[in-house]
């Protein structure tokens, strides 16, 4: 997804390389990877790849294309909006939202061939817009199985049930899911899963009895792809697996087979030479315990860095260090030691806030314990004014000798927050 020309196209900031200055780069293979490892898992089910949140602030039309080269069936959003803007990048696979307010746009979801979550009210809209539009509307079910969050309640299910097949009685809509959402299942030793699948199971029951011929039943997300087969019936919802990150307290991305895809980057924006007692950032909560060497990282809350993750880990020059006093809007600070002359070396090195992890440097999960936080919230919440690079894209190329599945791989080329790169 492109970022609204009203935050700013910081990208074409005259006289500098904004990627080179800061970017989160965005590995398109680690995403393939990840929906092979976690579509191997859901097997015999298929994958539904959720890419709401901009794909968990990784770019959701990039992503969404990886999640589809790799073997995904199926896109799932939050919100209409982002189907809608998938549709208008030309993704045309199949496509669920399910979070809704009196104000979406049913219509504009039908007439895209956007399937609709429904919890109850929505039903009369979406019929009203299947008439407007003249096309049967493609709705999944969704039932509260103990989640407390949206769905149908099990009390008002068979209500539910029963007005769904008069409509699609009538050609107005067609009942092409069931689901619910689980809630524990990164705490696989809890019972309540136990008790929602159970709950699902009666659910279906009820709505195979009335009729109901879903194409598709789901309820697991990444955790329960990956921990409870018995989750899977026929699709999984999987989001923070595709990106590479572990849902589970006790695991790591690499124990459960996933690539983190994000690195998040910039460069050491000021490096100073500063005495004992040198007080540090805002509230001067920390102070220089001797003669010392500050280094000025470039990147604060305003660009997604949680402002309470003082201590997060910072890797320059293959060493790591926490960021020391508060982060503020745009920068950060760490201390180097007494380190001499070396620290004027360190103007302009590569910064890595977090990456795959993969050679001992500093991950998301680093940072969400900073935090006191998920991975998830980690990822997410990296902001506009932070350029997504994509690496390892792959271009459509004509199909040669009748070959229909021509894909080429654009090795090294990059792309901005999913525009070709000038
Ligand atoms: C976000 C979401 C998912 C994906 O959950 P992960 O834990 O990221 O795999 C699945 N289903 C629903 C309804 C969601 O809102």
């Amino acid at each position: 997804m492109t970022y609204p020309v009203t935050t700013g196209d910081f990208s074409a900031a005259p006289g500098s390389d904004p990627l080179s200055e800061r970017s989160a780069v965005v590995d398109l293979e680690a995403i393939r990877h990840n929906v092979r490892r976690l579509a191997a898992a859901a097997l015999p089910a298929k994958v539904m790849a959720v890419v709401k949140a901009d794909a968990y602030g990784h770019g959701a039309v990039p992503v969404a294309r990886a999640a589809m080269e790799a073997g995904a069936s199926w896109l799932g959003v939050a919100h209409i909006s982002e189907a809608l803007a998938l549709r208008a990048a030309g993704i045309d696979a199949p496509l669920l939202a399910w979070l809704h307010t009196t104000e979406s746009n049913f219509g504009a979801a039908v007439a895209a061939g956007v399937d609709i979550g429904c919890s109850g009210w929505e039903l009369e809209r979406i019929v009203a817009a299947a008439r407007e539009q003249e096309r049967p509307a493609r709705v999944h079910l969704k039932v509260d199985t103990g989640l407390g969050r949206n769905g149908a309640t099990l009390d008002s299910w068979d209500h539910l049930v029963g007005e769904a097949m008069e409509y699609q009685d009538q050609g107005l809509l067609r009942v092409v899911g069931i689901f619910s959402h689980l809630s524990v299942a990164d705490e696989p030793e809890r019972p309540e899963t136990d008790q929602q699948l159970a709950a699902f199971r009666d659910v279906l029951a009820v709505a195979e009895d009335a009729g109901v011929d879903p194409e598709v039943r789901h309820l697991a997300n990444t955790p329960a792809t990956l921990s409870r087969p018995d989750t899977h019936f026929d699709l999984v919802r999987v989001g923070l697996g595709i990106y590479g990150l572990s849902p589970f307290e006790g695991q790591t991305s690499a124990e459960l087979g996933l690539r983190p895809a994000m690195t998040l980057r910039t460069r050491v924006s000021q490096c100073k030479d500063v005495p004992k007692g040198q007080g540090v950032s805002y509230g001067l909560r920390y102070h220089t315990s001797g003669p010392s060497t500050l280094a000025l990282i470039p990147m604060g809350y305003a660009d997604g860095v949680p402002r309470v993750a003082t201590g997060g880990p910072v890797r320059v020059a293959g060493r790591t260090y926490p960021v020391v006093g508060r982060i503020a809007m745009d920068q950060m600070v760490i201390d180097l030691g007494n380190i001499g002359p070396a620290g004027a070396a360190l103007l302009g090195a590569e910064v890595e806030l977090f990456g795959n992890g993969a050679d001992g440097g500093p991950t998301a999960d680093d940072w969400a314990r900073a935090a006191g936080t998920n991975n998830y919230e980690i990822v997410t919440r990296i902001g506009p004014r932070v350029p997504r690079r994509f690496i390892n894209e792959r271009a459509a190329v004509e199909p040669a000798n009748g070959q229909t599945n021509g894909q080429a791989a654009l090795n090294g080329q990059a792309t901005v927050n999913g525009q070709a790169k000038p």
